[in-house]
C-alpha cells in the first residue's frame, strides 16, 4: 500500500486532563483520549452531527478522541457523520436563517448544537466578490468570483479551522491551544484562544514576516520561533505532543487535526450558498499542507449527497508557488507520491516542504480533471497588484500564488475560461508588506503647490 499524509509521522497520543478550569467545559467525560492500539472508552463526547473518526486509509473507525492517525495502519483520520436526512429545501432554510458566520452549517460540522452562543470569533461567511475586471484582464468569459477571506478575524483562512478545533478541545478537556504554523494559524490560535479562555503557546518558524510575528504575539500568549523550517516546526510538535510536557495540549493541526480540518469545508458550502446554492465549474484553491483543498472538495461532495446544490462536474485546481512545490512538480511528472522540497519562496504561508495531504490533493485534481501548477515569486507578486489594481482586494503572497496560477493555468490552456471561475485568496496582504514594498510607493512626492504638482507630471 502506498503510504499517505501523516503514515510518515510518529503516532503520540495525549490523555486528557480532568482539568476543566478555563475550557468553559462541562461535558468532559475524561475518557475521550484515543490511544491506538490499546481499548479506549467511547467518550460521551457532542460534537453534534460527528458519529466517529474514520480513516482515510482503510476505514477502520476510532471513537471520537484527540488522535489522528489510525490503529490499524497509520493513514491519516477523518471525521465521519450522520448527516441531517430529509427536504434539502427546508435544510437550506434553516441554514439561512443561521448567523452570518460559519456556525450556520454547525449542522454539518463536528461542533455541539449550542456551538454559536459559546465565546468564540466567529469567522466565514465572507465576501464572494464578482471580479468581472479581473475576468476581462485574464480572458475568463464563464465568471470570476474572488472569495476573499481576508476578512476574517484574524484576516486569514485560519480562523475557520481553529473555530472548529476549539471545539474539540473544549470538548476533550484541553487548557493548552497550541500549533505549528507558517505563520496565520499562530495568529489565529493566538486570537481564538484568548477569546475562549485557553492558554497559548504556538510555534513558528523564526525568520516569519513581521507582521505575521507580530499578529501571533499580540494576543497576550507565548509565541516560540524556531531555528528551522515550517517542517522542524512540525517535528517538533510531534515530540512534544509524545512528552509529558505536552499533556492537556491540543495541538490544533496535529493531535486535533481531523477536527481542524473540517473547518476548511465551509469555505464549500459559503461559495456554493452565495452562487444561490450552484456548483462552480472550477475553483483555484492554494496548497501548503493540502488540507484546505481536501475539504473544499469534501464539502462540495455532501452538498451533493445533501441534495442542496445539483450535481454537476467540477474541477479543482491547486495553487503552489515554484520555490515550494512539491504537489505540483508530482503532478506534473505523474507521481502519486509527493517528494518533500526545503522551501524558498516569499509565500511563507504555503511554505511546506512536505504536504501531509499531498497525495490526496493529487488524487482529487486528477479525478476532477483540474490540475496543479505553480508560479514564481515575480509572478506572485505581479498578481497581487493585478488582483489590487483591478478589484480592490489586497492579498497576501497567497493570493498572488492562485491568482497568478489563474492566470498560468489560463495561458497554457488548462483552464477552462468559459466555464464559471471562483480563485481564493486565503491572506490579508497588510501581513506580507514586504513583498510588495520594494515595488510600490508614492506616484511623486512634492512640494504643496500646483506647480509642483504639474512638475511632477500628474495633472
Ligand atoms: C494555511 C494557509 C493555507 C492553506 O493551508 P493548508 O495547509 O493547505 O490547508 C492557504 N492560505 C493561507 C494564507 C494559509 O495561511
Ligand atoms: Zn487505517
Amino acid at each position: 500500500m502506498r503510504r499517505k499524509g501523516l503514515a510518515c509521522m510518529a503516532v503520540h497520543t495525549v490523555g486528557t486532563t480532568d482539568t476543566t478550569e478555563n475550557t468553559g467545559n462541562a461535558g468532559n467525560t475524561g475518557s475521550a483520549a484515543g490511544n491506538p492500539g490499546h481499548p479506549q472508552q467511547p467518550g460521551r463526547v457532542d460534537l453534534g452531527p460527528a458519529a466517529a473518526l474514520s480513516c482515510r486509509e482503510c476505514g477502520h473507525r476510532t471513537p471520537l478522541g484527540p488522535v489522528f492517525a489510525c490503529a490499524e495502519c497509520f493513514g491519516p483520520l477523518e471525521v465521519a457523520y450522520e448527516l441531517p436526512a430529509g427536504d434539502p429545501e427546508a435544510l437550506r432554510e434553516r441554514i439561512a436563517a443561521g448567523p452570518d458566520n460559519i456556525w450556520r452549517y454547525a449542522p454539518l460540522l463536528p461542533v455541539p448544537a449550542d456551538v454559536a452562543e459559546k465565546p468564540n470569533l466567529n469567522p466565514g461567511f465572507t465576501k464572494l466578490i464578482k471580479a468581472d475586471r479581473l475576468a476581462r484582464e485574464l480572458g475568463v468569459t464563464g465568471g470570476l468570483h474572488v472569495k476573499d477571506d481576508s476578512g476574517n478575524p484574524t484576516h486569514s483562512f485560519k480562523d475557520r479551522v481553529v473555530a472548529i478545533a476549539v471545539e474539540a478541545a473544549r470538548a476533550f478537556g484541553f487548557t493548552t491551544l497550541s500549533c505549528s504554523s507558517t505563520g496565520n494559524l499562530a495568529g489565529a490560535v493566538g486570537a481564538a484562544a484568548a477569546r475562549s479562555g485557553f492558554r497559548s503557546c504556538v510555534f513558528i518558524p523564526h525568520d516569519l514576516e513581521a507582521g505575521k510575528v507580530v499578529m501571533a504575539a499580540v494576543y497576550g500568549g507565548d509565541l516560540v520561533g524556531i531555528e528551522g523550517t515550517y517542517d522542524d516546526v512540525n517535528r517538533f510538535c510531534s515530540e512534544l505532543i509524545g512528552d509529558p510536557i505536552g499533556e492537556g495540549w491540543g495541538f490544533v493541526n496535529v493531535n486535533l487535526r481531523p477536527y481542524y480540518g473540517e473547518g476548511s469545508k465551509t469555505l464549500a458550502y459559503e461559495i456554493c450558498e452565495q452562487l444561490g446554492w450552484r456548483l462552480p465549474d472550477n475553483l483555484v484553491v492554494p496548497i501548503a499542507s493540502g488540507s484546505q483543498l481536501t475539504k473544499i472538495d469534501k464539502g462540495l461532495k455532501e452538498l451533493i449527497a445533501l441534495g442542496l446544490v445539483e450535481e454537476k462536474p467540477y474541477k479543482i485546481f491547486g495553487a503552489q508557488a515554484e520555490g515550494c512545490s512539491p504537489v505540483s512538480r508530482a503532478f506534473k511528472d505523474g507521481h502519486d507520491v509527493v517528494r518533500p522540497v526545503k522551501p524558498d519562496t516569499i509565500a511563507k504561508s504555503l511554505a511546506i516542504g512536505n504536504p501531509a495531504d499531498g497525495p490526496y490533493v493529487l488524487d482529487i485534481a486528477r479525478r476532477t480533471g483540474g490540475a496543479v501548477e505553480d508560479v514564481n515569486d515575480e509572478q506572485i507578486v505581479d498578481a497581487i497588484k493585478l488582483l489590487a489594481r483591478t478589484e480592490g482586494v489586497f492579498a497576501e503572497t497567497a493570493g498572488g500564488v492562485t491568482v497568478g496560477v489563474l492566470k498560468k493555468l489560463i495561458e497554457t490552456g488548462q483552464l477552462d475560461p468559459s466555464g464559471e471561475t471562483v480563485v481564493l485568496n486565503t491572506g490579508d496582504g497588510l501581513k506580507t508588506l514586504d513583498a510588495v514594498a520594494p515595488t510600490t510607493g508614492p506616484s511623486a512626492t512634492i512640494r504643496p503647490t500646483l506647480a509642483s504638482f504639474r512638475e511632477a507630471g500628474l495633472a
